[in-house]
């Protein structure tokens, strides 16, 4: 049995749904990356698939050892393809031809669309109908991070959930049970707070723990106004074009954070360093921030067109330190 940690009324409410045999035919489950969305349709698939609804996902019968070990026959991802990972209309034409067909185990069929944020409208489309009236022994899971990531015509069709970040406490005893090191661990919670899966990426990849620590010196030298160290990190994280992509997808969250707090005095953090977020939000207007966004958008787009990567960096760098 995965462990689920927080979310605990979303959990119960579907749980009281299952025992009521009135589980949605369609469910989004939305929130930041990193929060567990993923584990939780896995869960979902057990609940649907559990062979004692009083207890479902009781995690011992068969039916859940098999989702559990991503073998049960009934149970789908729709696979990623393409520049944006996003799922082709073929893709979907196919699980639409296998909702049809009944169950091979149970009495339910799940198709499972995770990060469905690239999906494309014409993909979204061709999904519409199994969503409205799906076969009744199919139901299909979405997961996103924001609800506008779908079309508004979809999106009515299914019952949407907020999935949030844990407790830091809690992010503290899961990442212990997983054998982290304690420093390690608070190192972790400090820049993610209760995102275990960010935390996670940081303390099991050398290279996104550089990216977090590299934007958070960034910030700080957008805050200072001070240009050379700026150039000395963004350069120094040039050396590797995925560093710098993770760099700066990292430090766009940080610019949001900062916008975010100059508004309202107050945020959610996304990013990865709260201190250095707040104290770049003093010398941010919304126009400077949507420009700066701008920048590091345009960035990624000269990596994607195989522009060199220092030559992004300090062309970035300019833009960055643009008032
Ligand atoms: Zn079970």
């Amino acid at each position: 049995m995965p462990e689920i940690v927080g979310n605990a009324q979303l959990r119960a409410d579907l749980q009281t749904m299952r025992r009521g045999n009135h589980l949605p035919h369609a469910l989004l489950l939305h929130g930041e990356r990193g929060c567990g969305k993923k584990l939780l349709a896995k869960w979902f698939a057990m609940l649907v698939l559990c062979e004692h609804p009083e207890q479902a996902p009781c995690g011992q019968c068969r039916a859940c050892r098999l989702v559990q070990e991503d073998a049960h026959p009934d149970v789908m991802w729709a696979e990623h393809s393409g520049k944006r990972m996003g799922f082709t209309v073929d893709t979907v034409r196919e699980i639409r031809r296998e909702a049809a067909v009944l169950p091979n185990n149970g009495e339910m069929r799940v198709f499972l669309f995770a990060d469905a944020d690239g999906m494309s409208i014409q993909a979204q489309n061709a999904l519409l109908k199994s969503v409205e009236e799906p076969p009744a022994h199919s139901c299909f899971v979405f997961t996103t991070e924001t609800v506008g990531a779908l079309l508004p015509t979809l999106l009515s069709r299914m019952t949407a959930k907020a999935v949030f970040p844990v407790s830091e406490g809690e992010c503290v005893a899961a990442l212990t049970r997983l054998s982290y090191p304690a420093d390690d661990v608070q190192a972790a919670v400090s820049r993610f707070g209760g995102n275990i899966g960010r935390c996670i990426a940081y303390l099991s990849d050398e290279m996104q723990r550089k990216a977090a620590e590299t934007a958070a010196a960034l910030t700080a030298a957008l805050a200072q106004v001070d240009e050379y160290t700026l150039l000395q990190l963004l350069t120094a994280a040039a050396a590797d074009k995925d560093l710098l992509r993770r760099t700066l997808e990292l430090l766009d969250m940080q610019i949001r954070d900062a916008a975010v707090f100059s508004l309202n005095g107050e945020f959610r953090r996304l990013g990865c360093d709260r201190a250095a977020a707040e104290a770049l939000s003093a010398r941010l207007s919304p126009r400077r921030a949507m420009r700066m966004h701008g920048a590091i958008t345009e960035a990624f787009a000269d990596l994607e067109s195989n522009v060199g990567a220092v030559l992004t960096a300090t062309a970035l760098c300019a833009a960055l330190s643009a008032q």
